[in-house]
């Protein structure tokens, strides 16, 4: 694959008032409702090289400047290998901005290239060896919070990969504990549309290193779940909203986990508790309950 040409970085480009104003509300949201940073925390910015993560960097320096809290932040990014990679973009562009930053050096592009076979997708196993390289460096840097630039419709199209492929019901969360136990991760833009993030990057004119740079295949089942949730934004407005809603509006009783709520231990007694014989009719215990028959049919 022969190397794409990268412009020396542009001067940082004003952005649209609402549309800058939006994302940093949401984010700012998103940080408070999952409490992501506190007083004193060491942040490290995961940067690819894509909208989502220059953005990501832009939002939490502007939360930076405004916050109650103190935080620091550190842009880090990893540097694969991969051939035509050209390293002196984020450097030159964190330079120019002030940002603190390191880049780790780690061929894992050798590594993924030996293990898969040609023409299978190679993601998985990038994403693996990179998130152990990152979290390395957090573990060695004093990092006590890992930002990453995932966003509403990638914890979405994450939700249907799972529920699709894997007969789980399970998402990205904004927040969590690494598998190593040794992290704790943070995704700020969990409340962020796609669409927005590629409007507010392309106003910046940031310098977008593409993540193809390896020649992997594409995914397909995740490109399918996005055009799906694309269409629906385009063609149901508000639907994926709704549904992002849903997953931070959760009723174990009425879904069919039994690890999540002791269905076994329902008994007749906690009905007769709830409903005692003697209850009148027009006792609004009583009244509530076509309703909820009604909805639990539909
Ligand atoms: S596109 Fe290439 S660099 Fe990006 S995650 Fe996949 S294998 Fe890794």
């Amino acid at each position: 694959m022969s190397a794409p040409s990268f412009a020396p970085s542009a001067p940082i480009r004003a952005v649209d008032d609402r549309l800058a104003a939006r994302l940093r509300r949401q984010v700012g949201q998103a940080v408070g409702d999952f409490r992501m940073i506190a007083e004193g925390d060491k942040v490290m910015v995961c940067l690819s090289g894509g909208k989502d993560s220059y953005t990501l960097l832009d939002m939490l320096l502007a939360l930076q400047a405004r916050a109650p809290v103190r935080f620091e932040l550190v842009a880090v990014n990893l540097d694969q290998k991969q051939p035509g990679f050209p390293a002196h973009v984020l450097p030159q562009y964190l330079r120019e901005r002030g940002v603190p930053f390191h880049v780790i050096e780690q061929d894992t592009y050798s590594t993924v290239t030996r293990v898969i076979p040609q023409g299978r997708t190679m993601c998985s196993l990038c994403s693996r060896l990179r998130r152990g390289a990152l979290y390395e460096w957090a573990a060695d840097n004093g990092v006590t919070k890992i930002a990453l630039g995932h966003h509403r419709d990638d914890i979405l199209a994450t939700f249907f990969l799972n529920l699709f492929h894997q007969a789980n019901l399970k998402a990205m969360p904004p927040k969590l504990r690494s598998d190593d136990g040794r992290h704790i991760v943070i995704r700020p833009l969990a409340y962020c549309r796609e669409a927005d993030i590629a409007e507010y990057a392309a106003q910046r004119g940031f310098p977008i290193i593409p993540c193809n740079l390896c020649g992997s295949q594409d995914n397909l089942q995740r490109k399918a779940v996005s055009r799906m949730l694309a269409e629906w934004d385009d063609q149901h407005p508000g639907r994926c909203e709704n549904i992002f809603r849903a997953l931070g509006n959760v009723s174990p009783s009425h879904l069919a986990d039994r690890k999540l709520f002791d269905f076994a231990g329902l008994s007749r007694e906690d009905v007769e508790k709830e409903w005692p014989k003697h209850a009148e009719p027009g006792d609004n215990r009583t009244s509530i309950r076509p309703s909820i028959h009604s909805f639990e049919s539909e």
